[in-house]
């Protein structure tokens, strides 16, 4: 009785929630819309295989991944046959490789932006007619840096599914910088005279305390303006904290931590606060240093999650000082480099210029705009700004007439030299398709694909270096673009962000708004628009790479319905108070599941200090004969230029080896 009257709550929630909603994502089952009717020959292989190819779908007519809506990232049939091949299942021993008669003088294996760079510099240096094929194993290019294509009422409404701006810790090198400019992209220019940041004018940020973990359930808007970044004023503080559920306990902490003078370690030198604080968790500083009423940890927990994929509880007190959260203000620490820093908080301290621009599809333009050069007639336009609303032609990506092609759906899943390594002709690399495997020829290989698949598809390698491949756990992330009706909700509750630290999604936020080229974000509340979500399914307690590997398993159990009944769940208490109604209000949901997200970054919380050059990522980027690795792993550090940096040196060491 007690069950069935708890499935009849359940589905009257449902219900309130718009689960039964006949929303776009129901036209496309977990991301897969291509269907299996009017596929075209494809044009890549002779007739003998184009037959048994063509249900990969690529060259079909109305083949366009953007406009997927429902689980996107690594959508289900991107990742399958890598697993398989982790656990030894494929290919069969038994299972030869049907040989495409392809040779090409680089085969690049990962189509992200490192694995396109890699192949921009590589027919730079070699000269045009040189012929490249990128394999990737998704239905779309980019890697991290993917475009979602939504029209609501007809009207395109763009976001990035992964990479959002173009933006570093440190300056770009001289090729990262080099090929931005080539593609036409100017960050500081395009930042002044594309993005308007009055968009909002006069919504500011709020914080939701959900029951669960706050005991009580509060929107509290008005938080100041130095929120989440320290500063803001003792009074201002003091009004916000009054309007929450936290206990006078904790709003005295959480003054002290964000407008306290405090030097919590008075008689100790600089370097060693430094040495100090690099060695304990932001949350152990505010437990045990600041001595913080525990109940502020959740208040603060997921402050650290957007950078880093994990909470407060294994990032290093000092990077957090570094990335400017609160409570270090009274300890007089010099903002210049120092050790105990990660990659990203190194970069927080050290001078460098404005060089930042957000794309409507985030870097997703840079995939797009390197496809368009790689690849003739695979894309209108020749500027920076029309590639935004140019649509890319599919059918052109893996064509004959090209000597650079892109063949997506393909995953390496064997790459080897022929013959000996000494004195090896050039590699051969095996792919599959579904459950058939082709084989290719090339004069060498970038491998531009994750370091942790490496060492799977190219066992040949030295002992030491798979190890090193190995080190590294990729950090899973959750970008999630809910398209709304309008943003009056919003409006009346004079926000455009919300922290929801407590919640499955930890930020909810009205996307940026740019005008570039063709492209005109919404103008009005009344018109429809994309909310932002982001989750991290990190695990605190464990440490960052076993948080990492948790996070990655959550994430591919988690179904899609999951996923919305969360959505439209959250939408509706956060923005409930604003006239929000899921079942009306939500026209389509993305889910873009990173499951491997972010390289991995070295921590000094949980990774030793190697001497220069030891680090796993020197050791694990070695060239192997006519085999060179790229790909951000390479660099150990999450950002695009990194990816770009490492397909230069790939390419540079792949030529210097002839
Ligand atoms: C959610 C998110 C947001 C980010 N935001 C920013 C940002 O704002 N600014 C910034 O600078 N950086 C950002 N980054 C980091 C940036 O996206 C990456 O550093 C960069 O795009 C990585 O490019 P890549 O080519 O090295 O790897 P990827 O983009 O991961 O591309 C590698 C490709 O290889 C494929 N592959 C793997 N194995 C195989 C195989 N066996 N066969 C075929 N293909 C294979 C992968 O599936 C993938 O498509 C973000 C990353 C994520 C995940």
């Amino acid at each position: 009785m007690g069950n069935s009257n708890q499935k009849d709550r359940n589905q009257t929630r449902d219900r309130e929630l718009g689960m039964d909603r006949d929303i776009t994502r129901r036209d496309f089952l977990n991301g897969v819309a291509i269907g299996a009717g009017g596929l075209l020959a494809s044009s890549w292989l002779p007739g003998m295989l184009a037959a048994e190819t063509a249900t990969t779908g690529q060259d079909a007519p109305g083949y366009y991944p953007p406009a997927l809506t429902g689980m996107r990232g690594s959508h289900p049939g991107a990742f399958e046959t890598a697993h398989r091949v982790r656990d030894g299942n494929f290919p069969g021993k038994a299972d030869k490789p049907a040989d495409t008669g392809e040779a090409y003088d680089l085969i690049v294996v990962g189509g992200g932006i490192s694995g396109l760079a890699a192949a921009y510099f590589y027919r730079k240096q070699v000269g045009p007619g040189a012929s490249i094929l990128i394999l990737d194993n998704h239905d779309d290019f980019g890697g991290h840096a993917k475009r979602n294509e939504f029209r609501p009422g007809g009207h395109l409404l763009l976001a990035n599914g992964g990479t959002v701006s173009i933006e570093s810790p440190f300056p770009y090198s001289k090729e990262a910088r080099g090929l931005i400019t080539e593609l036409g992209i100017d960050p500081p220019a395009f930042e002044k005279k594309y993005t308007d940041h009055n968009a909002y004018h006069g919504l500011g940020s709020g914080y939701f305390f959900d029951r669960e973990t706050f005991g009580a359930e509060r929107l509290v808007t008005g938080a100041p303006s130095g929120f989440g970044r320290g500063g803001g004023g003792e009074t201002k503080w003091a009004e916000f904290l009054a309007k929450t559920p936290l206990s006078a306990k904790a709003q005295e902490s959480i003054l002290r931590i964000e407008d306290g003078t405090t030097d919590y370690m008075p008689e100790v030198p600089q370097a060693e606060k430094k040495a100090r604080l690099s060695r304990m968790s932001y949350k152990d500083f505010l437990l045990n240093v600041v001595k913080a009423d525990p109940e502020v940890l959740p208040f603060y927990q997921a402050r650290t999650h957007g950078l880093y994929g994990i909470g407060i509880d294994a990032v290093p007190a000092l990077d957090c000082w570094a990335i400017h959260l609160p409570g270090f203000r009274g300890m007089g620490l010099d903002r210049v480099p120092s050790k105990g820093l990660t990659f990203t908080a190194l970069g927080e301290v050290t001078p460098q210029e404005e060089y930042h621009f957000h794309f409507p599809d985030g870097n997703a333009s840079i995939a797009r705009l390197l496809v368009r050069s790689l690849v003739p007639g695979s894309a209108p336009g020749n500027t920076a700004e029309d590639i935004v609303t140019a649509k890319v032609d599919y059918s052109r990506l893996d064509h004959r007439d090209s000597a650079v092609r892109i063949r997506l759906n393909s995953t390496a899943v064997a790459v080897h030299h022929r013959g000996d390594l000494a004195s090896a002709k050039g590699v051969e690399v095996v792919y599959a398709r579904g459950e058939k495997t082709y084989s290719v020829r090339g004069k060498g290989t970038v491998l531009a694909c994750w370091n942790m698949v490496i060492p799977f598809i190219c066992p040949d390698l030295p002992v030491e270096q798979k190890e090193a491949l190995r080190y590294g756990v990729k950090v899973p992330l959750v970008y999630t673009v809910v398209a709304i009706r309008n943003s009056n909700a919003f409006s009346k509750l004079g926000v455009r962000g919300v922290s929801c630290p407590g919640m499955y999604h930890t930020s909810i936020n009205l996307d940026q708004a740019i005008s570039i080229g063709d492209y005109k974000p919404s103008r009005s509340s009344d018109d429809p628009v994309l909310v932002r979500m982001g989750r991290t399914p990190c695990q605190p307690g464990l440490s960052a790479r076993d948080q990492q590997r948790a996070g990655h398993y959550d994430l591919l159990a988690t179904s899609f319905e999951t996923f919305e009944r969360n959505i439209r769940d959250q939408l509706a208490r956060v923005l409930g108070g604003g006239g929000f109604d899921p079942a009306r209000d939500i026209d389509a949901i993305t889910v873009n599941r990173w499951p491997h997200g972010y390289a991995y970054e070295y921590n000094p919380l949980w990774d030793p200090d190697w001497p220069e050059g030891k680090r796993p990522c020197d050791i694990a980027r070695k060239r192997f004969g006519q085999i060179t690795i790229a790909n951000s792993d390479a660099a150990a550090a999450a950002y695009t230029d990194q990816a770009i940096d490492q397909g230069y040196r790939a390419v540079q060491e792949l030529i210097a080896a002839r």
